[in-house]
């Protein structure tokens, strides 16, 4: 029990030590080789990232991931595996990113009807390898930019899954971000300015994420996909449920 106990602090006083230094260095750099290095004598941390689509995962996370390279990165896209152009470029981008990847296939044609929440929920079960992690990223259920259903449906699956306790997580991180509503090229989502957690990136991170963008999934670079690569990642951060469902409360939908 006491090393239960001796274990879990350890890592709470490593996410406190995560939070102080994202909170320290908002307009500066993100993990220094101090930090990084002091961080890979604890305790090994297994995180996981869910996303609707191929790209997700990078555009909204991927400094985060490519930041924390000890740690253990299971990375699931929920779409396209069988779409053979970007299935592929989703597994080549999770290896590029240090991660293991998982793909699954809901529904993501042009009309975006809306999916069950059990579908979904089911579809996240059956493609994590494990259901217990450190810590948890994901969509916001407010999404990221207008618009699109499927990152709404993602992070609402994933919301109700830990508050049910069918996934475990120490910590749940959703990405936050936003446009003024217009979308497009002209409108692009940036970082939420009050999110929990904000970090500007290193160039050389930033530019590891820009290319596995334009080089590993070939988006050009007037795409909006290019557009979008965030230089500075943000996040809402919950360590219950309850926190969650308090934030969900205050926070307006907008869209
Ligand atoms: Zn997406």
């Amino acid at each position: 029990m006491i090393l239960v106990m001796a274990v879990f602090n350890c890592y709470e006083s490593l996410l406190t030590l995560v939070r102080l230094h994202y909170k320290n260095n908002i307009a500066t750099s993100f993990m220094s080789r101090n930090h990084i290095a002091s961080m890979k004598k604890r305790k090994h941390v297994t995180a996981a990232l869910i996303v609707a689509h191929p790209d997700d995962e990078t555009i909204w996370a991927g400094g985060t991931v490519l930041s924390h390279p000890d740690w253990h990165w299971t990375i699931v896209s929920l779409c396209r595996a069988s779409d053979v152009d970007r299935a592929p470029k989703f597994i080549r981008a999770v290896q590029q990113l240090g991660g293991v990847s998982e793909i699954g296939d809901l529904d993501d044609g042009p009309a975006q009807m809306p999916l069950s929440e059990g579908d979904v929920q089911e579809m996240v079960l059956s493609l994590l390898p494990e259901t217990q992690f450190d810590l948890l990223l994901t969509h916001s259920p407010h999404g990221e930019y207008t618009r699109h259903r499927r990152h709404e449906e993602t992070g609402t699956a994933i919301a109700s899954l830990w508050e049910q306790g069918l996934i475990k997580a120490k910590e749940v991180w959703m990405f936050a971000y936003e446009d003024s509503g217009k979308g497009g090229t002209q409108d692009l989502p940036i970082a939420i300015k009050t999110a929990h957690l904000r970090s500007n990136l290193p160039e050389e991170i930033w530019r590891r994420k820009y290319i596995i963008i334009t080089d590993t999934y070939g988006f050009t670079p007037e795409t909006y996909e290019a557009h979008i690569v965030a230089r500075e990642e943000a996040f809402w951060c919950f360590k219950s449920p309850t926190e969650f469902q308090d934030w969900l409360k205050t926070v307006r939908r907008k869209r």
